[in-house]
């Protein structure tokens, strides 16, 4: 579904990512690790092009993205993003939240983006808060409402940019309970992610990334119990 080949990003003369190349197939769990500066979230960021990449390609479906004439806007209606901080609109309520993309994005009429909107707080066990706005919310319950605020978008990539760490400690389960079950639904998801023990549980394939180049990759079994790579280890190895 997606395709980065030999994408890159710099910042002026600083080359943050040097080489990040993966084909993400539908309905993977993708997670990413690896050392703080190393480009995990510049990888995300280009991926939706909030940030536009200096080099390479992303495929999407097959189509480079960043070729002239492709249609931007609807690539971005298909890849949704939950961020650490949440990034909850804080002047309306949790179920507006949930409506105000379906209604300006997808042109949903009001009833339909309601209706969208209640059944993915639902799932994410946020139902009986839908009056409430985001400051009288806990962490963990904020991070779920975006999380149904992603979904009610129908995306087909869920990209996560370290969704719990923003979160004490308590209220991480929660959040990491409720990304466990949309990863059953079919939808391919883009983890990036300190919780190791949650990247070997719920990864098809996990991906470490350090100094602007993908590192290492396979199975969780495989990068997380059993690294190769020197750089992998020695991250690793503040883990255990
Ligand atoms: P962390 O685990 O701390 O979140 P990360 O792997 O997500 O780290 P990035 O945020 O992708 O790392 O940053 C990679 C590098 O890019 C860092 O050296 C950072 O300073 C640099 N960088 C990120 N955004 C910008 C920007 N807008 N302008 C200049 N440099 C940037
Ligand atoms: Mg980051």
């Amino acid at each position: 579904i997606l395709s980065l080949k030999h994408m890159q990003k710099a910042y002026g003369n600083h080359q943050v990512l040097k080489d990040i190349s993966c084909d993400i197939n539908k309905g993977e769990i993708v997670t990413i690790i690896g050392p703080s500066g190393g480009g995990k979230s510049t990888t995300l960021r280009c991926i939706n092009l909030l940030e536009e990449p200096t080099g390479g390609e992303i495929d999407f479906h097959g189509e480079n993205i960043l070729s002239p004439g492709y249609n931007r806007n609807t690539f971005r209606s298909k890849v949704g993003m939950v961020f650490q901080q949440f990034d909850l609109f804080e002047n309306k309520n949790v179920l507006e939240n949930c409506m105000i993309g379906q209604e300006l994005v997808l042109k949903r009429s009001k009833d339909e983006a309601r209706k969208i909107a209640m059944e993915n707080l639902r799932k994410v066990g946020m139902g009986p808060f839908i009056k409430a706005k985001p400051q009288q919310l806990s962490g963990g319950q904020q991070q779920r409402v975006a999380i149904a605020r992603a979904i009610s978008m129908n995306p087909e990539v869920l990209l996560f940019d370290e969704p719990t760490s923003a979160l004490d400690p308590e209220m991480v389960g929660e959040v990491l309970d409720v990304m466990q079950k949309l990863a059953t639904t079919g939808l391919t998801m883009v983890i990036v992610t300190h919780e190791m023990g949650f990247a070997k549980s719920i990864s098809d394939r996990v991906l470490f990334i350090s100094d602007g180049v993908i590192t290492e990759q396979g199975s969780p079994d495989q990068i997380v119990d059993n690294p190769q790579n020197e750089k992998t280890q020695k991250f690793l190895s503040n883990f255990r």
